[in-house]
């Protein structure tokens, strides 16, 4: 029998790669432009920055981490998001000292043991920003923007919708929890176990349901809205403005709320039509208790996750044209030697260049080119090295001509990159 991977656990394919070597390329440019520099913390927490950063009562804390005992005993676990680890590194290296608000960008592996289906994994990917050190509403707005900035390039704007909603504070919340918990009282013969136990434990997040007969009955429950003080009033204005004046359309959404506990002020999610029960491409929101918890200095943080494996649905599935500036067809060992020097060279010079590894016959040699995509391709054979020329064969036109290998290499170089400028034009 053959071995196959872990359920949950997904190979990427080099097709697929290419595509998210896309997505990785734009957001680094994205990132560049507006100074958020990348961070990189490991994969692997003691269990306790999660226990502690994301709530011991929220869903991923409860059921869903990979969490094992080391050879020593301790307890570890696989991250299941990212802003935890890198608070952690924050606060470690005291970063926060350097500079007065922090823009740091990652992007990898997360890991939940959650039921797989389409958009969901076990081992999923996230690019994530976190913006730590500022209380201004601007880097709500920042974050906002970079995450939408970055999924706007792979789909139709018209796909897409941008919920926002503030959470209060630790002032105001108290409030709307008492009125939100007799709600649920009242009501808690229509909830649904995992609500009635949420109910308890961690209220807010009831909103969270994804079961319909919840999700009704939330419609009538007390909302955030109604309680926030002044201050978080004023902060979410503030936020909304910059969206605007960001040209980034968004929609309020009062039963919006973050599956972790952290979450203070802003809450956001972007969502891709057509996903199903996945729709939600980014989220984010407003931590700034969050470094306390880790037992670091009050800084606040505002940051957001895109998760790759929903931005690769939301993009169109059409396969990426292959493209090859240059086969070489050569035949028979003389030519064939010379080819590698040509092939290293033009290489060298930022030409996509196949070449067959195999001494096939030039029809089998000719397929492949065809098959490679490539715009050009150079054909020598031993009756061309007598000669001392060979052929180039433009694959679009058929044309054919021939030329001296004195300067060969030079000379390819130059048709490649002609042609690529009238291409551009
Ligand atoms: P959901 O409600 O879909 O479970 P979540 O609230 O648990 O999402 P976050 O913790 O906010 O998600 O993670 C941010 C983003 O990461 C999500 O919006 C989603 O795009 C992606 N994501 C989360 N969990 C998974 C998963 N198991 N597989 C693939 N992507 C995921
Ligand atoms: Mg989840």
């Amino acid at each position: 029998m053959t071995l196959s991977a872990v359920k949950g656990f997904k190979d990427i394919l080099p097709e697929e790669s290419k595509r998210r070597q896309k997505i990785e390329e734009t957001a680094r440019n994205i990132f560049a432009s507006c100074g958020v520099e990348e961070i990189r913390t490991p994969i692997l927490e003691k269990t306790e920055v999660f226990a502690r950063g994301i709530g011991e009562h929220t869903d991923i804390v409860e059921k869903e981490m990979y969490t094992f005992q080391d050879r020593n005993g301790q307890y570890l676990t696989l991250r299941p998001e990212a802003t935890a680890g890198i608070l952690r590194a924050v606060l470690e290296h005291k970063l926060y000292n350097t500079a007065p608000v922090l823009k740091l960008f990652t992007m990898g592996p997360m890991f939940r043991h959650e039921r797989p289906q389409k958009g969901r994994l076990r081992q999923f990917h996230q690019i994530n920003v976190e913006y730590i050190g500022s209380s201004s509403p601007i880097a709500d707005a920042e974050v906002v923007f970079l995450a939408y900035e970055i999924v706007r390039q792979f789909t139709d704007e018209e796909n897409l919708l941008l919920e926002m909603n503030s959470l209060g504070c630790p002032e105001c919340r108290p409030l709307h929890r008492k009125d939100l918990l007799l709600f649920l009282e009242n009501n808690k013969d229509d909830l649904c176990e995992d609500c009635q136990r949420r109910s308890k434990v961690n209220p807010l997040r009831v909103f969270d349901c994804k079961n319909e007969g919840c999700q009704a009955v939330l419609k009538l429950a007390p909302v955030i809205k109604h309680y926030i003080c002044p201050e978080c009033s004023n902060h979410m204005g503030k936020v909304l403005d910059a969206l605007e004046a960001f040209g980034i359309p968004f929609v309020q959404n009062p039963y919006l709320v973050r599956g972790l506990d952290y979450y203070k002020r802003t809450t956001f999610e972007l969502k891709g039509r057509g996903l199903g029960a996945q729709s939600t491409v980014a989220a984010g929101g407003r931590y700034d208790g969050l470094s306390t918890l880790l037992d670091g200095p009050d800084i606040p943080g505002v940051g957001m996750a895109i998760g790759v494996e929903r931005l690769l649905l939301l993009m169109e599935e059409q396969a990426e044209p292959k493209s090859v500036d240059l086969f070489i067809a050569a035949l028979g060992s003389e030519a064939r030697t010379e080819a590698l020097y040509w092939l290293a060279y033009l290489r060298r010079q930022g030409l996509k260049v196949e070449y067959s590894l195999e001494d096939k016959s030039l029809k089998a040699q000719m397929k492949q080119a065809d098959k490679a995509g490539a715009r050009f391709c150079l054909i020598v054979g031993e009756r061309e090295m007598d000669e001392e020329e060979a052929i180039l064969r433009d694959m679009n036109t058929k044309a054919q001509e021939t030329l001296d290998l004195d300067d060969l290499p030079e000379i390819l170089v130059e048709k490649v990159k002609s042609q690529k400028s009238q291409g551009d034009e």
